[in-house]
This record gives C-alpha cells, structure tokens and sequence, in this order.
C-alpha cells in the first residue's frame, strides 16, 4: 500500500496536487473537508454538528472526523492506498492516523507539507473565493482557519518529523513544479517497497522451478526454506548440526531453527527488490512468523500464488522423479510421497484459505510445459507489480 497525507494551511494547494496524486497512483482520495461539506449539504447528524464550526473556521471535533475517516476506510477494503487531505490537523488525530493505519496492517508512507506564506495563502483562498461557493472562503474565516492551522496543525508536524516521514515542499513553485516535487519522492518510496511473494503448491507442482526462474526474471530473492537448510547441513553450521540430527531421527525441524535461517537470509540479502518464499510458511504459525520477519523490515505480503495440479498428476511425476539422479531423499518411497502429499493437506492448505481471505489467492494451472505454466505465472506476477504502483 502506498498511504500519503498533504499538510499546510488553507489554500496550500493540497486539493490542487491531490488530482495527480490519485491519477497517477490510484489512491483513494480522502477529503475529511470535502466529506463534512457533503455531509451538511445531506443535513446529516454529523453534517448538523459540524456545520456551525466550519462555517466560523474552527476545527470540527476529533469524534467527528474519526467516524468520517473508518467508515470511509471501512467502505474501500480494496483500495490500493489512501491519500489523506485535510487530515491530520491536530494531534489526537495523528494518533488516530497511526491506529488505522496499523488495523490494515500498513503504514503512512510520507506526510508532504506544501509552505506558503500566509500573505499568500489569503490571496489564494479570496480567488477561490469567488467562484467555490464555500462560505468560509472569505477574509475574515480565512484569517481565523490560518490562526486554527497556526495554533493547532503545524504543531503536529513535529509527530512526522520524529517518525522521519515529513517532507517539506516549496508550495509557492508552480503547481507543475510542486507536482515533480512530490513526485520524486513518492517514486523513490516505491523504489523502497518490496514485492514479496508466497509461492504455494503441492510437492511435485512445480513450485521450486518456477519459483526460481521468476525469482532471475524479476530480480527477486529466492527463499526456498528446504535447500537453504540442506546448505546449513553442508557447510555444518551450529544450526546445520542441530537440523542434522533431526533430519537422521525423522523430526520435522522446528520453527525456531527456520526463522533462524530465514532471519539471516533476509539481512544478507537487503537492497533486493523483493522476495518469492517457497516452503515457507508452512504451517499457520509460520504464517504469523512471516508476517513478523516482513513487517520487522517495514514490508508485508504483495501476492500469493497457488499452483495447481491434479493429484494423479502429482504422483506421477513425484514417482518420476525418484528415479531420476536428482531425486529428493523424501521423494524416494510411495510412503513418503504419501506423507508430504498428507502434509500439504492438513497443515499448509489451511495457510492458503487464511492468505484467500486476507489477500486473494491466485490460482495458477499448473499442466502442461514448464514454459506454458511459467508464462501463466509471468502474467500474473506482471499484474501483481503493477497493483502495487
Ligand atoms: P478543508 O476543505 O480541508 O479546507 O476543510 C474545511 C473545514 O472543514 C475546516 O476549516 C474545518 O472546519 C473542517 N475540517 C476539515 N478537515 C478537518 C479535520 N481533519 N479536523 C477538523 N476539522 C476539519
């Protein structure tokens, strides 16, 4: 998600640099003024409640705008990020602010503060004055809504400056040169995010060599859980030493050694662009972990992918593959293909119907050429990155 909020007094131009941002990026567009006018126009309760104190230039109240602000992110489950104007303005409600954006999991990417003077913000709002309609764009409201901002919102960008999520912007360029302003830096926060991927699918699907050549083709880190951990074996790491011994008498290894070792692969491997987990997670409670590794560096969960094969199909090509030389140790008797195929159905299969919930899963069919199936997955992935932007 990409969440963005514009700060600066009356007339700043957030309303003006609103229009590209929403174009551009498709955020939905939040408006706590425009959404109060609406509402004293429908005569609402809240509309009734607010409509003396926005008329005199006063800041309606906190329980007012929270209201406002989850039923309009309760209605838009699907947005693709918010971008907030007019909200924030005072410091109860830049906590508000940090408590939605922790419901959905997210976070507000950059507060933009467009500054101009107040000479200039008065000049601007007596033009608009002229054809807006709005009664408080008169001089005397205006006077009193830049007191408002003076005494109760600009104190509030201190809270940003601490979170290092404040950007100044020199709101008296022109618009164009405000709107490249903003722009660059929203375009460098997207450079930041990571596309991570959870890649699913029954053993024999498919899944680890399609993984690996999407992971080469979009530059993404491969975290395939089951070879990194024959690797710590290999190299007879402390971890590699205590999965060996486990591996010898049958265990499954246990979650602390996997986070381990995902742990470090995340660390080594910061600068990528994002990542394709295979193997992992596993299980419900490896689900959780992920969320927190990935939420440790800031990120989240961006797809998840599901490769699907008829079971026969499965079988066949596990058997196939026990007789070839690079045949898995756990591919190489009926009972244990039995026992992964088991596995997958009783503790990964729910990790699935928990992700098609939070983020849709995406279905793949995986007959046919590894190049058929891989250009079904390229397809979806392409449409994955784009969402993101
Ligand atoms: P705006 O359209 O953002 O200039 O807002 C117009 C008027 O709506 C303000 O002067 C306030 O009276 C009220 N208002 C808008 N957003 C808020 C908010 N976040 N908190 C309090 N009052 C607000």
């Amino acid at each position: 998600m990409l969440n963005i909020a514009l700060f600066g007094p009356p007339g700043a131009g957030k309303g003006t640099q609103s229009e590209f941002l929403i174009r551009k990026y498709n955020l939905y567009y939040i408006s706590t003024g425009d959404i109060l006018r609406k509402e004293i126009v429908r005569k609402s309760e809240l509309g009734l409640q607010a409509k003396s104190i926005i008329e005199n230039g006063g800041l309606a109240p906190d329980e007012i705008i929270v209201q406002i602000i989850e039923n309009t992110i309760k209605e838009n489950p699907d947005a693709k990020g918010f971008l907030f104007d007019g909200f924030p303005r005072t410091y109860i409600q830049a906590y508000i602010l940090e408590g939605l954006m922790i419901k959905l999991n997210t976070s507000l990417n950059c507060l933009f503060s467009l500054e101009v003077k107040e000479e200039e913000s008065v000049k601007r709002l007596l033009i608009r004055g002229e054809t807006s309609g709005r009664s408080d764009d008169n001089e005397e409201v205006i006077r009193f809504r830049l007191k408002e901002y003076e005494a109760k919102t600009r104190p509030v960008l201190q809270f940003y400056k601490e979170r290092g999520i404040y950007v100044p912007i020199k709101g008296q360029q022109s618009i164009e040169k405000v709107s490249q302003d903003i722009d660059a830096v929203v375009q460098n926060e997207l450079s930041k995010s990571l596309f991570n991927m959870v890649l699913f699918g029954y053993p024999g699907s498919g899944r680890g060599s399609q993984g690996k050549a999407l992971a080469e083709k979009y530059g993404l880190e491969f975290v395939a859980t089951g070879p990194m951990l024959d690797q710590e074996i290999k190299m007879q790491t402390a971890i590699g030493k205590e999965v060996e011994s486990l591996y010898e008498s049958g265990q499954l290894v246990p979650d602390h050694l996997v986070v381990q070792i995902i742990e470090k692969k995340l660390e080594q491997s910061k600068g990528v662009k994002g990542y394709i987990f295979k193997g992992f997670p596993r299980t419900l409670v490896q689900s959780y972990i992920l969320d927190g590794l990935l939420k440790k560096h800031g990120s989240s969960i961006s797809m998840v992918i599901n490769i699907e094969v008829p079971t026969l199909e499965l079988i066949q090509r596990l058997d196939a593959r026990s007789k070839t030389n690079h045949g898995m140790p756990y591919d190489n008797s009926t009972a244990k293909i039995v026992k992964r195929l088991q596995e997958h159905e009783t503790k990964t299969i729910p990790v699935i119907e928990k992700y098609n919930q939070l983020h849709g899963v995406c279905k793949i069919d995986g007959l046919g050429t590894f190049e058929a199936v891989f250009a079904r997955l390229s397809k979806e992935v392409d449409e994955g990155i784009k969402r993101m932007r």
